[in-house]
């Protein structure tokens, strides 16, 4: 189905999202990787079931970070002894939720953390591996969206590690056995990945001689593909012969599990097989410029660039790419949501083919980082429909609710089991 048959089916604004896009992308980040490594998928980019699914009966893991994402992707079929919990606030109810549902890894990033995780693991009476969160000291060179070498609420940094590794070995019940590495996110070109991974393989070196052996290093990811914009997701064809030189050199025995090597992925796995179909709702003009109201807006897509948290996305917004009538004359317009604020702005200064009230529009590339990460609960819209197709196939058509509960007034209202 071409977008304008998906469009007027399911109606807009519509998420769709395409299992062959994933399968290619899986494809190709296999084969950047070295073989064998293990490959979480990051369940924040996009816990959509359907594509959860499909990541893992590809082979990947879940990296999760709540008890939400914990729930997400056992429900679509990810074993639990395949699911690592990461994140810096770990509440002792999360990890035991994590420990009812059988998740035993947990990526620690703190003596503290370390400490709570322990605790819950033994009142669970079961034991559990910790991959110690490391901080880089230096930032890599190159990167964007560091997360690491530099003043980090992640991981704890490598000078404290090396200076106090009693502090980081873990209980009998639930010992470090690994590193976690990652490092940043979005990085496009294979030298800055590759001196990311580098910088990531050192600290293990440094810190297994002072912990001891370790059976899993997970070096992080951090693969980048283009978020809301038009463009190709790259690929990385001499990445894996590098990395597994690196890896031969440094940690020798790594071919035959020791360690086993892991890697992270959201954004790359799943970015370029969503859209968000939209409609024009109304074009005015307001003192010499254009205005085109959609029936989307940060609500639906950017929403952490709506916060002004990151800078503003900027999303290509343009006819779907298969039709094939050629555009008339091209317009400035101010693309703009439907949301009661001047922040719900895509852009000022769009070019568009002539808006119309109904003309169908599409933003490309938004597979990751889209419903889940925007203001879905802000002004009280309905969530956009996602559908999810395999090539030109519907497979799944579903609606994110929000719902309030009522709970009762005299009874503590802690979570029970992470819902
Ligand atoms: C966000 C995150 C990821 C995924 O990042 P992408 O850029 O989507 O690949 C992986 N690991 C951790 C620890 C993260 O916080």
């Amino acid at each position: 189905m071409n977008p304008h048959e998906l469009a007027e089916r399911y109606g807009t604004p519509a998420y769709v999202y395409d299992l062959a896009a994933v399968r290619a992308a899986y494809a190709d980040l296999r084969a950047a990787l070295p073989d064998p490594a293990l490959l979480y998928y990051s369940l924040k980019a996009n816990p959509h079931p359907a594509l959860v699914d499909e990541l893992a009966s590809l082979g990947c893991r879940a990296e999760v970070s709540s008890t939400g994402e914990v729930d997400a992707a056992l429900a679509a079929g990810v074993d639990p002894a395949a699911v690592l919990l990461t994140g810096p606030g770990k509440t002792t109810a999360a990890v035991a939720h994590a420990l009812r549902r059988g998740v035993r890894r947990f990526s620690v990033d703190s003596p503290a953390d370390l400490n709570r995780v322990g605790a819950a693991v033994a009142r669970h009476g079961t034991r559990a591996q910790c991959l110690l969160r490391v901080n880089a000291d230096e930032p890599v060179s190159g990167m964007g969206l560091a997360m690491t070498g530099t003043a980090s609420q992640f991981g704890a940094d490598a000078s404290w590690v090396l200076r106090r590794p009693e502090d980081f070995r873990g209980s009998p019940q639930a010992p470090v056995t690994g590193l976690h590495l990652y490092m940043g996110s979005n990085l496009t070109d294979t030298a800055t990945l590759l001196r990311q991974f580098e910088v990531a393989v050192a600290i293990a070196v440094r810190v297994r001689k002072v912990l001891g052996d370790l059976t899993e290093i997970d070096l992080g990811g951090g693969f980048g593909t283009p978020y809301a914009r038009d463009g190709a997701r790259p690929t990385f064809p001499d990445l894996a012969d590098r990395l597994a030189r690196l890896l031969d050199d440094r940690l020798p025995d790594w071919r035959d599990g020791a360690p086993r090597i892991s890697f992270e992925s959201g954004r790359y796995l799943v970015g370029d097989c969503g859209t968000l179909l939209c409609r024009v709702v109304d074009v005015k003009s307001s003192k010499g410029q254009l205005f085109t109201v959609l029936d989307t807006g940060v609500n639906h897509l950017g929403g952490m660039a709506g916060l002004r948290r990151l800078p503003p996305i900027l999303p290509s917004v343009r006819p779907p790419v298969d039709r094939d009538d050629t555009p008339t004359e091209v317009v400035r317009t101010g693309l703009v949501g439907p949301l009661c604020t001047p922040l719900d702005t895509f852009s000022r200064t769009a070019e568009l083919p002539a808006p119309r009230p109904g003309t169908l529009l599409a933003v490309p590339n938004v597979g990751a980082y889209g419903l889940t990460a925007s203001l879905l609960a802000f002004l009280g819209h309905p969530a956009p429909v996602e559908v999810v197709v395999d090539g030109d196939t519907p497979v799944s058509v579903s609606r994110l609710l929000l719902d309030r509960v009522d709970l009762p007034v005299d009874q503590s209202a802690a979570v029970p089991s992470g819902r």
